[in-house]
C-alpha cells in the first residue's frame, strides 16, 4: 500500500491494526525465549523438596513457561542449581553448564547456592558464582515457592530486556584454577 502523507499513514495503520502486528525481530525472539525455558534441575539437597512444590499443581511453574525439566544439558537452556554444592560436585556442575545449549541462563536457588549458606567450611563452594555466571539469586533456606516464581519472573524480564538476541552466547564457565581439570569443550 502506497503512503503519501501522515494522514494516509494513520489511515493505513488503522486499517491494518486488527490483522498486522509490527515488531522487531529482537523483541519477538526475546518474547519467545522468556516463555519457553527448558530447565535443567541440578538438585543436591533439601531445597529439592521446595523445587518439587514449585513444580507441583499448587504453584504450577508451568504457568510461566518453564514446565518441562530436561535431564540432558544439551536440551536445556536454564540451569536451576538447587541445594548445597560441594567442591567435589563443582566439576560436575561446571561440566553440565558447559554442555548446555546457547544462549543459557543460571538460577541460584536457595542460600546454599547463593553463598554457601550455613556451610562456611572447606568442603562447600561459597556461592556458585565462583564457578558460573549467575543470572538470578534467590536466597532463603529454603526459598518459598512464591520467591522462586518471583525470581523466574525477574529472569523473564532480564531476557526480555536483553538486546542482541541473535548473538547471545555465554561461552564456557569462567572456572577457577582448582577446577580447570574438568572444563570440556
Ligand atoms: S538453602 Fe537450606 S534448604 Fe536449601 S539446600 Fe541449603 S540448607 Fe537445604
Amino acid at each position: 500500500m502506497g503512503v503519501k502523507d501522515d494522514d494516509s499513514l494513520d489511515e493505513a495503520v488503522e486499517a491494518l491494526s486488527d490483522s498486522v502486528i509490527i515488531t522487531q525481530l529482537d523483541s519477538m525472539i526475546s518474547w519467545g525465549r522468556k516463555y519457553s525455558f527448558f530447565l535443567y534441575p541440578f538438585i543436591t539437597a533439601c531445597c529439592g523438596m521446595e523445587f518439587m512444590s514449585v513444580a507441583g499443581p499448587r504453584y504450577d511453574i508451568d504457568r510461566f513457561g518453564a514446565a518441562l525439566p530436561r535431564f540432558s544439558p544439551r536440551q536445556a537452556d536454564l540451569l536451576f542449581v538447587v541445594g548445597t554444592i560441594s567442591h567435589k560436585q563443582a566439576p560436575i556442575l561446571v561440566k553440565v553448564y558447559n554442555q548446555m545449549t546457547e544462549p543459557k541462563w543460571v538460577y541460584a536457588y536457595g542460600v546454599c547456592t547463593v553463598s554457601g549458606g550455613m556451610y562456611d567450611n572447606y568442603a562447600t563452594v561459597q556461592g556458585i558464582d565462583t564457578l558460573l555466571p549467575v543470572d538470578v539469586y534467590v536466597p532463603g533456606c529454603p526459598p518459598r515457592p512464591e520467591m522462586v516464581l518471583d525470581g523466574l519472573i525477574k529472569l523473564q524480564e532480564k531476557v526480555a530486556n536483553t538486546k542482541g538476541q541473535l548473538e547471545l552466547a555465554s561461552g564456557i564457565a569462567p572456572v577457577g584454577e582448582a577446577d580447570d581439570r574438568i572444563v570440556t569443550g
